[in-house]
C-alpha cells in the first residue's frame, strides 16, 4: 500500500486488497479509505518513469482489476439512483457503477473517463447497506468530484499516492455541488462506523468549508 492511512474495519480495503491484489508483482496503490483513486500497478514500475497513456493498457487494467475484485456492473438500485442524481447535479453523464462484495469502501478508477467518457466507480456492497441515502450521496459525490477533477495524468496502471489536499478538495467540490449536508453526513457516518477512530474523517470534517 502506498502512502495510506487506513483505519478501517476488517472489511475495509486492507483486507480486500491483501486477498485480491497480491498476485505476483502486484500491489494495490492509491487506495484510500473514504473515497479513493483505484490504481493497482506493477511494483517494478513504481520507481520507473511514467509511461505515456495507453488506452489499451488502461482498458485491460480496468477489466483485470474489476475481475479480481469480483465487481459487477449495476444499472439500478439505491446506489445507482443516488449516483444518477449526483451526475445530474454535476452536469455529467452517469459513470459506470460497479458493486463488489464485503467492503464498505469506494473508489473510482484513475483515468477511466478517458476510456468511455463516463468513468468507473466501484462501491463496496456494505457501503450501500451501512450508509443511509444522504450519507451515500456524500460518499458517491466525493468519488464523482475525484472523477471530474481527474486530469488522467495517472492511469489504472500507475502509482497514485494518497494526497490529503486532494481529499479535502474533493469534499469541498462535492459540498459546493450537492450542498454541505450529504458530505457532512458521509464523514460523520464514517466516524460512527469506525467508532471515532478515523482521524482522516475527523480532519476532513474540520476542514470542510462552512
Ligand atoms: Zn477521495
Amino acid at each position: 500500500m502506498g502512502g495510506e492511512q487506513l483505519a478501517a474495519p476488517e472489511e475495509g480495503w486492507v483486507s480486500v486488497a491483501s486477498r485480491l491484489f497480491t498476485g505476483p508483482g502486484r500491489i494495490l496503490a492509491g487506495i484510500t479509505l473514504l473515497g479513493a483513486i483505484l490504481a493497482p500497478q506493477d511494483i517494478a514500475s513504481a520507481t520507473g518513469p511514467a509511461s505515456p497513456f495507453n488506452i489499451q493498457a488502461q482498458s485491460g487494467c480496468e477489466a483485470e482489476m474489476l475481475g479480481n475484485m469480483g465487481a459487477r456492473e449495476v444499472f439500478s438500485g439505491k446506489a445507482y439512483d443516488v449516483l444518477a442524481e449526483i451526475a445530474r447535479a454535476y452536469g455529467r453523464a452517469i459513470p459506470h457503477l460497479y458493486i463488489f462484495p464485503r467492503s464498505w469502501n469506494m473508489a473510482y478508477i484513475a483515468a477511466s473517463a478517458v476510456v468511455d467518457g463516463r468513468g468507473k466507480i466501484v462501491v463496496g456492497q456494505q457501503a450501500i447497506e451501512r450508509f443511509d441515502t444522504l450519507a451515500l450521496k456524500g460518499f458517491l459525490g466525493h468519488e464523482m468530484a475525484h472523477l471530474i477533477s481527474d486530469s488522467a495524468a495517472r492511469g489504472c496502471n500507475d502509482y497514485v499516492l494518497r494526497d490529503p489536499q486532494m481529499e479535502a478538495d474533493a469534499d469541498a467540490l462535492a459540498a459546493r455541488t450537492l450542498g454541505m449536508r450529504p458530505v457532512k453526513a458521509f464523514l460523520e457516518r464514517v466516524l460512527v462506523l469506525t467508532e471515532g477512530q478515523n482521524g482522516d474523517a475527523r480532519h476532513r470534517l474540520e476542514v470542510l468549508p462552512r
